[in-house]
């Protein structure tokens, strides 16, 4: 199927308060072009240079997630226009974020990634670090960053019970965190579910989907 027919086949039974990003990482701008005209506004990509090079070239009304792992002394490349980077993982990386956010007068909305997954390869932190920092005076001065939410990635396994206890975890860690009301900090997202098990993660609670290679193809890394 084509790349308009993937994203309407998905979109026709994603349930209203989905947000569907598309993950573009690896594929040429005529990709994303054909879903962009098929009306898809929010592009997700891993690799912040690929994602600066694609924003350069590509309509000013995209939504551009920073769905991969960021390295600290990138952000000042992306502060510009990134809509909502997924995987803050660390206090130090926020921090950046912020000042970065700060020199463009903007306010850049961040995901927490939680560690759910059992793989030592996933990043993010435990619950308890997210409420310890998200109840630090340290994380009240940060005035150019929101958290909206958190994501988190699922082990790699066909295994579906362990994948649903994982996004269950999910859900209950953005439960436990949304208490915590501040003016940098409003829980409404949870970001779980990719092109595999996109249609569990909305079982279990998620309200953002990631999915690349159903809507894009497989990817091709040569
Ligand atoms: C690549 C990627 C996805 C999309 O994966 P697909 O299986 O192609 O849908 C989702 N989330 C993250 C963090 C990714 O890196």
């Amino acid at each position: 199927m084509s790349i308009p027919q993937n994203l309407n086949h998905i979109k026709s039974d994603l349930p209203a308060h989905i947000t569907l990003v598309a993950v573009s990482k690896t594929k040429p701008v005529p990709d994303l072009m054909e879903a962009y005209n098929a009306g898809q506004r929010i592009f997700g990509e891993n690799k912040i240079q690929e994602m600066v090079e694609k924003h350069e070239v590509m309509p000013k009304d995209i939504q551009w997630h920073m769905i991969g792992h960021v390295q600290r002394n990138k952000v000042k490349y992306m502060a510009s226009f990134v809509n909502l980077i997924h995987g803050v993982d660390n206090f130090k990386l926020l921090n950046e974020i912020n000042r970065q956010a700060a020199r463009y007068r903007r306010t850049i909305n961040c995901l927490l990634q939680i560690k759910i997954a059992e793989e030592d390869s996933k990043f993010g932190m435990t619950t308890a670090e997210a409420s310890e920092i998200l109840q630090s005076d340290d994380f009240s001065y940060l005035q150019n960053i929101k958290i909206v939410g958190v994501m988190g990635m699922a082990t790699f396994t066909d295994n579906e019970t362990q994948i649903k206890q994982e996004f269950t975890k999910l859900k209950e860690t953005f439960d436990e965190l949304k208490a915590i009301e501040t003016p940098n900090c409003k829980l409404e997202t949870i970001s779980m579910g990719m092109s595999g098990d996109y249609k569990l993660a909305i079982d279990c609670g998620s309200t953002m989907v990631r999915v690349g290679s159903s809507i894009f193809g497989e990817r091709n890394y040569n």
